[in-house]
This record gives C-alpha cells, sequence and structure tokens, in this order.
C-alpha cells in the first residue's frame, strides 16, 4: 500500500513537471506556478527582459551596465542584476500592480538617482515565493497591509522601469548579488515570461512582448 501510494506519488509529480506553466526545479525557481499569476503591468512593454531579447534589441550598447535581464553586470561588473526590469510603454507614473495575493512586509527606500530622485521597493510575501517591486515612487502602502492579486502597489519612477526580483518562500529580505548567486534568489525571466505568453494570452499579453521586440 505504501509501495503503491509513494510510486504514484512518483508518477504524478512526474507528470506535474510536464505540465506548461509548472516549474519543478527547486533551485531555479521553487514551486512557482505561473497560473495563479498576473503580470505587473497591464501596459505593452518597451522593451524586452530576456538575455538574448534585450542583446539584441539595440537599445543598449555592448557592455552596458544597465540591461534590463537577470544576472546583467553592475557596478563595473562588480556585481550582478538580481531582477528583471520591465519598462512598460507609459513609463513614470505607470501602475505596478501585485502579481499575487500577499502580505507587504517591507517598504523601504531603494535607489537615489542621479538627478536625486529617490526609488522605493515594496517587499511582498506572496506565501510560496517572496517578491520585490522596485525602483517605485514613494508607494501608498505599509508593512503589515495585506494586498489582493492585481491591486496597485506603487507607480514607475523616473526611470521608467520596474526592478522586480522573486526569492524562495520565508525570505525576509531582499539581497544584493555580488559573486555567487545569493541561494534564496530566483531568476524571474521563465515565470515572467510564462505569464505574459500563457495565461494572458486571451488578453493579448503575447502581442505586447512582441511589439516590444519589433520596436527595436
Ligand atoms: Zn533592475
Amino acid at each position: 500500500m505504501t509501495f503503491v501510494s509513494t510510486a504514484a506519488k512518483v508518477i504524478l509529480t512526474g507528470l506535474l513537471f510536464l505540465l506548461p506553466g509548472v516549474f519543478p526545479s527547486a533551485s531555479e525557481a521553487g514551486p512557482l506556478s505561473t497560473s495563479d499569476l498576473a503580470f505587473p503591468t497591464d501596459e505593452s512593454l518597451k522593451y524586452p527582459f530576456t538575455k538574448d531579447d534585450s542583446l539584441r534589441c539595440g537599445r543598449w550598447e555592448a557592455d552596458h551596465q544597465d540591461y534590463p535581464y537577470f544576472g546583467a553586470p553592475r557596478n563595473r561588473n562588480s556585481r550582478k542584476h538580481a531582477g528583471i526590469d520591465i519598462y512598460p510603454v507609459g513609463g513614470e507614473g505607470t501602475p505596478v500592480k501585485a502579481i499575487k495575493d500577499g502580505l507587504v512586509i517591507k517598504v523601504a527606500p531603494f535607489f537615489i538617482r542621479s538627478n536625486g530622485e529617490k526609488t522605493y521597493s515594496v517587499l511582498i510575501d506572496h506565501g510560496d515565493f517572496v517578491a520585490n517591486y522596485a525602483e517605485l515612487k514613494k508607494p501608498p502602502i505599509r508593512v503589515g497591509q495585506r494586498i489582493g492579486q492585481g491591486v496597485c502597489i506603487g507607480s514607475i519612477s523616473g526611470t521608467g522601469q520596474l526592478h522586480l526580483e522573486l526569492y524562495e518562500a520565508g525570505t525576509s529580505d531582499s539581497m544584493r548579488w555580488y559573486g555567487e548567486r545569493p541561494r534564496h534568489l530566483l531568476d524571474p525571466t521563465s515565470v515572467m515570461m510564462a505569464v505574459l505568453s500563457g495565461d494572458r494570452k486571451a488578453m493579448g499579453a503575447d502581442a505586447r512582448y512582441d511589439a516590444a521586440i519589433d520596436l527595436q
């Protein structure tokens, strides 16, 4: 009986791995399922965010320190980009939405731009993962607040981008990426691409990303 149920579990787990939208590798994306996630903006994107597409798109010069992809070089190659940058066409002021229900666990300054603008980050515990939404204007929310999926958690700063990081469940703070990739940091690229191209296809999300590539 025990053997049968164990075998059944193994088969079931194997089947789950084959389903699109389910990411089996704990070291890569944890138990993230794209089927219950929403994209953080309804707008079309100005630039792509995968490594290949952003390197190809012509927006940035070779060796630039501002590529939007996960792991891109920063600070004269001393640091790596711990998230992806999402550029809605509306730029500054575009609302940013929670990708899933969650609890706000941190609201903090994120960066001071060369023009003096201070940007902010919002860390939300989404249960099976934690997300850091950064490069926002000062957000109108507070720690301890419960946020529903799709609720506006802030708006995009003068940087024109949402910097999005994902972490394993239970992570209590964001991390910078020097040297080895931080152990709890997840690569959000395939998850967010799947959200765009999968369950939101009916809303034209695929076309929104393709438009970002075609624009270049
Ligand atoms: Zn970024």
